[in-house]
Order: structure tokens, then sequence, then C-alpha cells
């Protein structure tokens, strides 16, 4: 069996970034309570990491940022990679809570520009996926601004001055489509894609794997990520047969390699190295 290892994968700069960051907060603050608000990159093992150095993570599944503020009271908070809005910024500081910012200054730019654009009168079309921290960071407020996942969330009506943009670790080519979609009904709307080019490099390193006769696709990364569940789409795309996303090497087995001639392993942007590493010498044992 042929293992070829996508060129372009792994932790990003944003996500290298955050870690960093919050290793060195508890590193030189050993006394005080370290709180992280949500997981501060999409990988269980990176939060596990965090969490046996003493940090605490607060998460629950459908809470928003803003309310998982009601659950710190002391201590030094640090925001995620993901952004978050100026409404926790605010409710943190009312809170006397000491903030360091692990945001992306992709996912900052972002926000930035929305909020040009709202100030200068533009609807917003936000394409992100719901649920997701970038997408509450860069909401703020309901106002003017409706985020859509896919064409059927499209609003109906007339908007004056329409703004479209986008999560930055969304799939290149959907993001195609729906801006496609879109010229076609609001030929009036402005696009400004925001893709990073973390995202933007990692799955264009999967469609390049088009013309290398791949039978299997191995995706490495948390569930919870969207950049690695789109890299898992891209392999799709670029017309792989068998795609497998797993989270370790613990997910393979040796039968699912039978009649596998040419496997790729890539990885997401917030995977960390020592999980490809694992996958590989799995996949050589076998
Ligand atoms: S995937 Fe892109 S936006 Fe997200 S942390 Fe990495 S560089 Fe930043």
């Amino acid at each position: 069996m042929e293992i070829f290892e996508v060129p372009v994968q792994g932790f990003c700069g944003g996500v290298r970034r955050a870690v960093d960051l919050a290793r060195k907060t508890v590193r030189e603050n050993p006394d005080r309570k370290v709180t992280v608000l949500g997981s501060l990159v999409h990988n269980a093992y990176v939060n596990d990491e965090l969490r046996a150095m003493g940090v605490e993570i607060v998460e629950a599944k459908g809470k928003t940022r803003l309310d998982l503020l009601d659950d710190v009271d002391d201590g030094i908070l640090i925001f995620t990679a993901h952004g978050v809005s100026d409404k926790v910024r605010e409710k943190a500081k009312a809170k006397g809570l000491e903030c360091i910012d692990a945001s992306c200054p992709f996912v900052l730019s972002t926000q930035s520009l929305i909020k040009k654009k709202r100030a200068e009168g533009y609807t917003i079309f936000y394409i992100g996926k719901k649920g997701h921290p970038e997408a509450e960071g860069a909401r703020e407020s309901e106002e003017n601004f409706f985020l859509i996942e896919k064409k059927e969330d499209l609003p109906e009506g007339a908007f004056e001055k329409i703004f479209v943009t986008n999560q930055t670790t969304m799939s290149v080519l959907d993001l195609e489509d729906l801006f496609d979609e879109i010229r076609a009904r609001y030929p009036h709307a402005e696009f400004c894609s925001e893709i990073c080019t973390a995202t933007r490099l990692r799955q264009q390193a999967v469609m390049d794997l088009q013309d290398k006769s791949i039978d299997l696709l191995i995706v490495i990364g948390d569930p919870q990520s969207n950049n690695t569940r789109k890299l898992s789409l891209t392999g799709k795309k670029a017309g792989i047969e068998r795609i497998l996303q797993i989270e370790s090497s613990d997910d393979l087995r040796k039968e699912d390699f039978e009649n596998i001639q040419k496997v790729a392993v890539t990885s997401g942007a917030s995977t960390p190295d020592f999980l490809l590493k694992d996958v590989i010498a799995r996949l050589h044992s076998f």
C-alpha cells in the first residue's frame, strides 16, 4: 500500500497562535484561575492538554459564548480562535475579568469588514454554519444580518444594499455555488470571500489529489471542526470514492485497507501533528 501525506495540512497559524497563547497564560499565572470560553480550537486532544495544565473550559451544547459567560466570575478569561462579539467583550469587562484574546487575525478582519459594511447601511448575508462560534461572533445582532448555510436559507425580499461574506473555514467550491445563486437573485449584491489562506490551501491540496488515483482519503480531525469536515467534502468533490474521517489512529481497522493500493492522509487546521504521525505509523504497520 502506498501512503501519500497531503503536503499542506495540520495546525494553521491561527490555531498555533491560540494554543501558544493559552500555554503562555497558564505558565505566567500559576496561582490564578484560567478559563477558556468554549473550546480553544475544535480539537478534543488540545482541550485535554489544556485541562491537564489546570485550565477550565466552559462549554455546554446549545449555549452561546454570551450565555457561557454567566458561569465565569473570576480570574483570567481566554477568548477562543473563533472570535467573540463585542457584546461578549463588554460583558466580560463588566464582570471584571482579565481577558486574553486568542481570536485568529483572519476572523477579526472579517468581523471588522462586517461592522464597516453595516455602518454603511448594508444588509449582511453571512455564509456560515448555524451554532458555530465564529458565526456568533460575526453576527453581533439579528438586525440586517442573515446567516445562510444553504440556498434555502436565502431571505426573500427587496434589500437596497447587500453585502455577502462568509465564515473563514467554508468550502471554496460550495461558497462559489452560493455566491452564484445570490448573484442571480440579487445582481446588485457586493461580495467578499473571506475564506482564510490556511483553509484555501488545505482544500486546494486535497483537490490536487484528483490526478493521483487515490483509493482512500483519510481526514484526521475532530467532528466539531468545520474546516476538517470541509476537507472531507472537498475529497468527495475531487472524485475520491472512499473518505474516512477519523479522530485518531484508534479509529483505523486493518480490514478497511484490503484492496487499497493508494491512501492519502490529511488533517484539519486544528489537528495536532502527533495525531498525524500516529496514523502514518499505524498505516505502515498494516
Ligand atoms: S482556519 Fe483560518 S481562520 Fe481558522 S484559525 Fe486557522 S487561519 Fe484562522
